[in-house]
C-alpha cells in the first residue's frame, strides 16, 4: 500500500518536473528522450505474452464455455453504450463551445496530412482475423491475436484433464508476466519524466506549446471539458453498477493513468491497467478477459474527441452540420473509435472516416495537428479509465450470478 501510494507521488513528480524541464529547455531535452523509449518499450515487450496469457486463463477459468457467450456479450454492449455516451457528450461541448467559430483556415505550410485509412464495416469484421497468428502476434495486431486466444481457450475447455497442462503453463505464464510488470513498474517515474520532457521539448519547448495552444484554446477547452464531463459519468457508473469507491479505485487506476497520459498509448498502458485493476479487486477472470479487449476497441476518449474535432473542423469551413449529419457523426465516430489501435495518434487517422461521412475536408485536420500530440494524452487517460470501469462493471455482474 505505502509502495503504491510512493509510486504514485514520485510518477506525478516525474511528470511535473518533465512537463517544466521541456517546457524550459526545450529541444535540448532531447537527450533523455532514449529513457522514455526505453520505458515505452519495456512495456510494449510485456504486452503480447500478458494479452495471450490473460485472455487463456481468464476465459478458460470461466469452467463453461457457455458462460464466455455472456461475458464478451456484456463487455461488447457497455463499451458500446459508454461509447455512445461519450460521442453524445463531445456533440453537446462541441455546440456549446462553437470553438471552430472565427477559427482562421490558414494551415500551417508543409503540414502533413495523416494517410487516409478508410474503415468500413466489413473490414472491421475481417480486421479479427490473420492468416498467421506468430505475424500477427509480431505486428502487435492483437485483436486477431485475441480472437485467436478465446478460440483456443474455448477448445481447451471442451478438452477437461487433457487441457490441464497447457492451462497450467499459461497460468505460469501470466502470474510471471504481473511480476514483471512490477519490475517494470519501478522504472515508471523516470520513464514518465523523460516522455514528457522530451515530447514537450520536440513541440518546440513551452514558449511555442501555449502559443499553439492559445490559438486552439476553445477547441482544446472543449475537448478537455468534454473528457471530464465523461469520467465523471464513468465515476458514476463504477459507484452504481460496480459499486466501488471511486477514490480509492482511482488511487489503484494511478499509476496506470499518468503511464497513459506520458505514452499516449493504450495498448502500452494495458500492463499497468492490469496490475491496477488487479490491486482494486475487481473479479479476477473479467479483468483477465474485459481489460486487453477494451484497451483494443473500448476508446471512449477517442470517440469524444473525434466528434469534438469534425464539429470545430465544420465550423472553421462555416459548414453547419444539421442534426441528421451530427447523428451520422455519432454513429461513424462511434465506429472510428472502435477501429482506432492503442497507439499514439490513431484517433486522427480514424477521424477521416468521420469526416468522410458528413463530406468535410480532409485537409481539416490540419487545423488540430499542432496541439494534437497534447490532447492525444488527455483522450487516452479517459480510455484507459474507461476500459477499467468496463472491467469492474462486468465483474461486478458476473460475481452477482
Ligand atoms: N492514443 C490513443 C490510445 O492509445 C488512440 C487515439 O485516440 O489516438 O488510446
Amino acid at each position: 500500500m505505502g509502495g503504491e501510494r510512493r509510486l504514485l507521488v514520485l510518477m506525478l513528480l516525474g511528470i511535473i518536473s518533465g512537463g517544466v524541464a521541456g517546457y524550459l529547455w526545450g529541444e535540448s531535452m532531447q537527450a533523455v528522450a532514449w529513457l522514455g523509449e526505453l520505458f515505452l518499450t519495456a512495456l510494449k515487450m510485456l504486452i503480447v505474452p500478458l494479452v495471450m496469457a490473460s485472455i487463456i486463463t481468464g476465459v478458460t477459468g470461466l469452467g463453461n464455455v457457455r458462460r464466455l457467450g455472456r461475458m464478451g456479450g456484456l463487455s461488447i454492449a457497455y463499451y458500446a453504450c459508454t461509447t455512445f455516451i461519450a460521442v453524445a457528450i463531445g456533440l453537446v461541448m462541441a455546440n456549446l463551445w462553437q470553438p471552430g467559430v472565427g477559427v482562421s483556415l490558414a494551415l500551417k505550410s508543409g503540414t502533413v496530412l495523416p494517410e487516409s485509412g478508410e474503415i468500413g464495416v466489413t473490414d472491421l469484421v475481417l480486421s479479427l482475423v490473420h492468416p498467421n497468428i506468430i505475424a500477427a502476434a509480431a505486428d502487435m495486431k492483437l485483436l486477431p491475436l485475441i480472437v485467436f486466444c478465446m478460440l483456443f481457450a474455448a477448445a481447451l475447455s471442451t478438452l477437461e484433464e487433457r487441457a490441464a497442462p497447457v492451462i497450467g503453463f499459461f497460468e505460469g505464464l501470466n502470474s510471471a508476466m504481473m511480476v514483471m510488470v512490477e519490475w517494470v513498474m519501478l522504472f515508471a517515474p523516470i520513464g514518465v519524466f523523460a516522455l514528457i520532457a522530451s515530447k514537450l521539448g520536440a513541440a518546440g519547448g513551452g514558449d511555442a506549446f501555449l502559443a499553439q495552444l492559445a490559438g486552439l484554446a476553445r477547441y482544446a477547452a472543449a475537448v478537455i471539458s468534454g473528457l471530464l464531463t465523461h469520467a465523471m459519468v464513468l465515476c458514476g457508473l463504477l459507484l452504481l453498477l460496480a459499486r466501488k469507491s471511486v477514490a480509492e479505485y482511482l488511487r489503484h487506476m494511478g499509476a496506470a493513468l499518468l503511464t497513459a497520459f506520458s505514452t499516449a498509448s493504450s495498448s502500452a498502458t494495458l500492463p499497468l491497467t492490469m496490475e491496477g485493476v488487479r490491486q482494486a479487486g475487481v473479479d479476477d477472470k473479467a479483468r483477465r478477459f474485459v481489460l486487453p479487449l477494451g484497451a483494443t476497441i473500448n476508446m471512449d476518449g477517442t470517440a469524444l474527441y473525434e466528434a469534438v474535432a469534425v464539429l470545430f473542423i465544420a465550423q472553421a469551413y462555416g459548414i453547419d452540420l444539421n442534426f441528421g449529419q451530427q447523428l451520422l457523426v455519432l454513429l461513424t465516430a462511434t465506429m472510428a473509435a472502435i477501429g482506432a489501435a492503442g497507439i499514439p495518434e490513431a484517433g486522427l487517422v480514424t477521424m477521416v472516416i468521420v469526416l468522410e461521412a458528413v463530406g468535410l475536408p480532409l485537409d481539416g485536420i490540419g487545423l488540430i495537428l499542432a496541439i494534437d500530440w497534447f490532447l492525444d494524452r488527455c483522450r487516452t487517460t479517459i480510455n484507459v479509465f474507461g476500459d477499467s470501469v468496463g472491467a469492474a462493471v462486468v465483474g461486478r455482474r458476473l460475481e452477482g450470478r
